[in-house]
């Protein structure tokens, strides 16, 4: 592949920034991956801070995860650490677990088999051929900011792929021929549009050019790698990141159906980004939101664009029209139907807003909570407050409306009773 070509005859010796020309500072790092890193060196073994997170230490951004990369084998970091898990088929990593589920990535330096090799090899056993140099670990990832090392023992940042220029020029570019390393792992396209919209970096020319003419490769990527991909975009900037996602039309790679839609629809497309950044400023007010309820606001916009009319007949098949769209797609099973509760009852609970007839019953349900916050973040658009929303809510706008118990108590002869007491 071309890119392979590339980046096999780099020969060039490193840059090493060295203190005070960085702003890294051991305190910054995690303390358990410093004591990782501390370890791995006193038994004679190189071990770097690696990805992201040198580049945002640099820049004074607070990593989201601490990669590590060492010349120790897998079975030799097992050796070492107790709470050492190796996963990975192809390329065996370990993962350092620590209390609360907290866990550190060590990844052992490899290198990309050239395409002979890789012809060669008995698939059980590639990952053995796939060791490789620092700098040959370096070229293998993707964007050149996020392929820096940073030696603790010699408080260096080491560059062999040109990130620190990139850096400075604050450039996202895919090392060797974009085109080839897309085709390589199309999820590169989502990670580069990421990347640039979470630092606020331009995307190198040739390295946007070929998003556009690679972007059709996303549609073969397995459904559990891309919710992994999703997952990261809805952590921080999801309205921008979705936002450039939709300008690259890929966000149908992400979100199925839904995404097909709201890559073309730009009146859809306004609608989700309001509700993203009514719940990005609430979760930078302290406001958490389940993975469930944040899939059922995501898909809301569309959902609310497929019920036909006020009638309350028309949405007797919501359920079923939900389910459908969403079938396919990346999410989990369970994920998916909790989703679609939210989205059901959300529904009935507008409805309600609209009629100012409630069926008290549906507080029962499992997800009732959930979508009562759904519902006001929807009709009030900004965070929920309280513990029922929707009901305080409905209370200010329909005053003389009481609970089901009250309602109980006064309830008419049967043939006068309303509709909303059936
Ligand atoms: P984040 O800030 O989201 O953690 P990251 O770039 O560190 O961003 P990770 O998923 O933590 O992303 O990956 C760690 C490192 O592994 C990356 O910085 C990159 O060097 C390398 N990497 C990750 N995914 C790929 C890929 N698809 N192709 C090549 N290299 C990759
Ligand atoms: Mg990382």
């Amino acid at each position: 592949m071309a890119g392979r070509n590339i980046i096999h005859a780099h020969t060039e010796k490193p840059r090493i920034l060295k203190r005070p020309k960085h702003r890294i500072s051991r305190r910054d790092i995690d303390p358990d991956a410093l004591k990782i890193i501390y370890r791995l060196n006193s038994q004679g073994f190189v071990a770097y801070l690696t990805g992201g997170a040198v580049q945002n230490l640099m820049q004074g951004i607070t990593p989201k995860d601490f990669d590590l990369v060492t010349d120790a084998r897998p079975g030799q970091i097992k050796k070492r650490f107790r709470n050492a898990f190796i996963i990975g088929r192809r390329f065996r990593l370990a993962h350092i677990h620590f209390k609360e589920g907290k866990y550190i990535e060590v990844a052992t330096f490899r290198r990309e088999p050239d395409e002979k090799e890789e012809a060669a090899l008995d698939p059980a056993h590639r990952y053995k051929m796939t060791y490789g140099t620092p700098r040959e670990d370096a070229f293998r990832r993707d964007i050149t900011i996020n392929a820096l090392y940073y030696d603790v023992g010699t408080e260096s940042v080491i560059d062999y792929v040109g990130g620190l220029k990139d850096m400075a020029s604050r450039k996202i570019r895919i090392m060797g021929d974009p085109g080839g390393r897309y085709t390589e792992d199309p999820v590169r396209i989502l990670r580069v549009i990421r990347h640039s919209v979470r630092l606020g970096f331009e995307i190198e020319k040739k390295t946007e050019h070929a998003i556009q003419s690679h972007r059709n490769l996303l549609g073969e990527v397995a459904g559990a790698r891309l919710f992994e991909e999703l997952n990261k975009d809805l952590t921080l900037k999801t309205p921008l990141v979705f936002e450039a996602y939709q300008k690259y039309e890929v966000l149908k790679y992400v979100l199925g159906q839904a995404g097909e839609e709201y890559d073309r629809n730009p009146i859809l497309f306004s609608r989700l980004k309001t509700l993203l950044e009514i719940r990005e400023s609430a979760v930078s007010d302290g406001f958490q939101f389940s993975r469930e309820e944040v899939f059922a606001l995501v898909s809301w916009p569309w959902v609310e664009s497929r019920i036909p009319d006020e009638k309350e007949d028309a949405y007797k098949n919501l359920n079923e029209t939900i389910t459908k769209a969403m079938a396919g797609s990346w999410l989990t099973k369970g994920l998916r139907a909790d989703s679609i509760q939210i989205l059901v009852l959300t529904h009935h609970l507008i409805q309600a807003l609209r009629t100012g007839r409630m069926r008290w019953s549906l507080q029962h349900r499992s997800h009732y909570k959930q979508a009562s916050r759904l519902c006001f973040l929807i009709e009030k658009g900004r965070p929920p407050q309280g513990k029922d929303p929707f009901a305080s809510l409905f209370h200010s706008m329909y005053p003389a409306t009481g609970t089901k118990r009250r309602r109980r108590r006064r309830r008419k002869p049967r043939s006068q009773a309303s509709p909303d007491t059936r």
